[in-house]
């Protein structure tokens, strides 16, 4: 299995683009901004995109959703616990100050126990609120990884202090779904360098007597 990831827009959202050579198709998460970037590497690797997964509907995560919909074609996955936040994306450009981009419809309602297959790899939801009341997380069992969105970081967690953030709910959250996860699992944050399940259950200061 192919991965890329790339730092996409201003506030460097970690994009992922996962691409099964045998298929020839590809699952793209988070395209916050940069869509002409992700589209260049869709082309040279010859992939056609099968699912569009937001993790959040922070605008720097779901910026460029619409954009890349359009030039693909493909369906887009977020829980449905986000969808006012999403509604309000003009607010969210608001508070950065940028212009606010088209927004798209939602195709699918990305709940837990929902999965995503791309060549013999399963991507399963995990709901994993706090961040936002709609933040999943996508459980790579094949690759031994996580996509974590902005739950779960090197050394942090997401903020929980804007609208929808819950603090007590992040660390539910962590705690039941991803801390089960074995210590070799590559965890792959939304903002910042990857990091694995055993590092953070050490060493997080935020997880210490979960
Ligand atoms: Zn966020």
């Amino acid at each position: 299995m192919l991965h890329e990831i790339i730092p996409v827009g201003m506030l460097q959202c970690n994009c992922s683009i996962f691409g099964d050579e045998t298929s020839g198709e590809a699952v793209v998460i988070d395209p916050g901004d940069e869509i002409d970037r992700i589209l260049a590497i869709l082309e040279r690797h010859q992939l056609r995109v099968k699912a569009i997964v937001i993790t959040h509907a922070h605008i720097d995560h779901i910026g460029g959703a619409q954009k890349l919909k359009a030039a693909t074609g493909a369906p887009v996955y977020m829980n449905a616990n986000d969808q006012e936040l999403y509604d309000h994306l003009d607010m969210q450009a608001g508070w950065l100050g940028i212009e606010a981009p088209d927004r798209t419809d939602i195709d699918v309602n990305a709940r837990e126990g929902e999965t995503l297959q791309l060549g013999t790899a399963e991507f399963h939801v995990l709901a994993t609120p706090g961040h936002t009341q709609g933040s999943i997380s996508l459980w790579i069992p094949a690759e031994n990884k996580l996509v974590a969105g902005d739950t779960l970081f090197l050394d942090s967690i997401g903020r929980t202090d804007l609208p929808g953030g819950n603090h007590r709910q992040i660390l539910r959250s962590i705690h039941d779904k991803l801390l089960p996860l074995a210590d070799n699992v590559v965890v792959i944050p939304g903002h910042g360098q990857n990091t694995t399940i055993g590092r953070e259950r050490r060493r997080n200061p935020f997880l210490q007597g979960l």
